[in-house]
């Protein structure tokens, strides 16, 4: 068997395992990386990239069609529109293909030797990776296990993956042949809730049932009812503190309410998005690492249980993000130069892009109350704001939370159009230790939806301007 010596071994090409390759090779570290699948991992060919393509497409077709219904109040108006569905795919995969070989230059670009095959870990030094035809061992001073991670599924409704049958992960769900007539998503989580608004927008009849009594979990109730309001003017139908129980080619999903009662919703495909958990196996269970649940524990540095093995990204547990993933590749590429690093982010922001979309950085109202601290809140809302209005997107508003002691800012919270563009200024204000003075004190370009910020943070100073 051939054998290659390394410094470090990535294995896993998605958000995490790239960047750190990338990092690593940028700081002269000699790095391997193992690739089963495509370079970009779930993030890059069946996550975010794809969803927001797939949103993006919806949304466009769904302004278009109230647009030929005579609807738009901008005067805008069309012919009836079509939408070809499988340009719609092979436009999104376009993107998805741009972006998967971006990364191979950029890894070539860096140095990095990547071997495309699915790797079997050995011990906490020693990997082997099938090849087309040839198997090579891989040996290393360091291993970072960057594997991501995959959809739950419900044992009742296992994915039909390949046979094409009615039940779809999100990866069936972002590469459809056909739209289907009636989706039920089982799910109103990130993934749910994405996915129901697009394929609403593209005209399926959405029905979502959700085990927990709200949608979006963890969101405050002001952050999440302009989205219920939404679902439902769109036409979605919800049975929340819902669970499933099976699914049937005749009847559909078998739901069971909170009173044990059962009912059937027809359905010609059924999603199932009830979240992702931690991708092990290949050999990492024989290392023994200390774990948390399912997931590899990790300490401050993103280092496992096991001296010179690192993990990172969705292995890791929650929150499964991308950004998170690619923050942690960099920190531990960083240590294995030998720069003194910790992973300690002041906020992780977290961004759903329904419709409107939802941000949340830093501390959320009840992790404040939590964590005893005394804060000041104040909400400035989309309504007051020239440039919303100019889009036609009045609803939702900022919220801005702030330690009542020294104005320092502990979290930020939005919901509206578009207002995942507002997460870079969140996350550095934090970040940077900001308090309300600096942001208010900060010219905002006019008009922006960014405004709203400037005016939640003077506004927590009791002199907001435009309200
Ligand atoms: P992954 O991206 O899962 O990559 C792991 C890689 O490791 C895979 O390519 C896999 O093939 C490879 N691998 C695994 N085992 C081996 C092995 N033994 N040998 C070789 N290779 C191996 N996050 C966001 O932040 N924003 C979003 O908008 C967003 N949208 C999403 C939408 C959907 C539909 C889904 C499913 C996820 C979304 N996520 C989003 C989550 C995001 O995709 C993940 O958090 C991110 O991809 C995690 O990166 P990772 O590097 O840890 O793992
Ligand atoms: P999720 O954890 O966001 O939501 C799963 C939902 O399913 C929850 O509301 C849960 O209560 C519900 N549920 C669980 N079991 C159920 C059952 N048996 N019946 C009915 N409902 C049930 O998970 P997801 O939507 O699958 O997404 C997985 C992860 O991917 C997310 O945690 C997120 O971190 C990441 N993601 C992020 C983005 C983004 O950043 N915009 C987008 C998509 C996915």
């Amino acid at each position: 068997m051939k054998e290659i010596s390394t410094k470090l071994l990535v294995i896993g090409g998605g958000p995490g395992g790239y960047v750190a390759a990338i990092r690593a090779g940028q700081l002269g570290v000699p790095t391997v990386l193992a690739e089963g699948a495509s370079l970009g991992g779930t993030c890059l060919n069946i996550g975010c990239i794809p969803s927001k393509a797939l949103i993006h497409a919806a949304h466009d077709f769904e302004q278009a069609r109230a647009q030929a219904a005579g609807s738009s109040p901008m005067g805008i108006r069309v012919k009836e529109p079509t939408l070809d569905l499988a340009q719609t795919v092979r436009w999104k995969d376009g993107i998805v293909k741009r972006l998967t070989s971006g990364v191979g230059t950029l890894l070539r670009k860096a140095g990095v030797q990547v071997l495309h095959g699915w790797a079997t870990v050995e011990d906490g030094k020693t990997a082997v990776v099938q090849l087309e035809g040839e198997t090579v061992r891989v040996r290393c001073e360091h291993l970072l296990i960057a594997t991501g991670s995959e959809p739950v599924a419900l044992p009742s409704m296992p994915f039909s993956g390949e046979t094409g049958g009615a039940i779809w992960s999100s990866t069936d769900a972002l590469s459809p042949t056909e739209l289907p007539k009636r989706l039920v998503v089982v799910g109103a989580g990130y993934i749910g809730l994405e996915l129901s608004f697009a394929y609403r927008k593209l005209g399926t009849e959405v029905t979502v049932v959700e085990a927990a009594p709200d949608i979006l979990p963890r969101y405050d109730e002001a952050l999440t009812k302009p989205v219920l309001d939404s679902l439902k003017k769109a036409g979605v139908v919800l049975h929340l503190g819902c669970s499933v129980a099976g699914y049937d080619a005749k009847n559909g999903v078998h739901v069971r309410n909170a009173r044990a009662d059962e009912f059937a919703l027809p359905a010609d495909k059924v999603l199932v998005a009830v979240g992702r958990r931690p991708r092990t196996g290949f050999g990492i269970e024989g290392l023994q690492l200390t774990m948390a649940g399912r997931a590899i524990a990790i300490d401050a540095h993103c280092a496992t249980s096991m001296r010179n093995v690192w993990a990172i990204g969705d292995v890791t547990g929650e929150p499964v993000l991308a950004h998170r993933a690619m923050a942690q590749g960099e920190c531990v590429a960083e240590q294995i130069a030998g720069k003194p690093r910790r992973f300690e982010p002041m906020a992780i922001p977290a961004v759903c892009f329904t419709d409107p979309e939802v941000v949340l950085c830093g501390m959320t109202m009840d992790e404040a109350r939590g964590a005893g601290v005394d804060v000041l809140e104040a909400s400035f809302p989309f309504a007051a704001n020239g440039r919303a209005m100019t889009l036609g997107a009045e609803g939702g508003f900022v919220r801005v939370l702030a330690r009542k002691s020294d104005h320092v800012i502990v979290g930020w919270h939005a919901v509206g159009r578009s207002v995942s563009e507002l997460s870079a200024a969140f996350g550095q204000s934090i970040e940077m230790g900001a308090r309300l003075e600096d942001v208010a004190g900060t010219i905002h370009a006019h008009p922006t939806l960014g405004e709203a910020v400037q005016e939640a943070a003077l506004r927590a100073l009791g002199h907001a301007l435009h309200i």
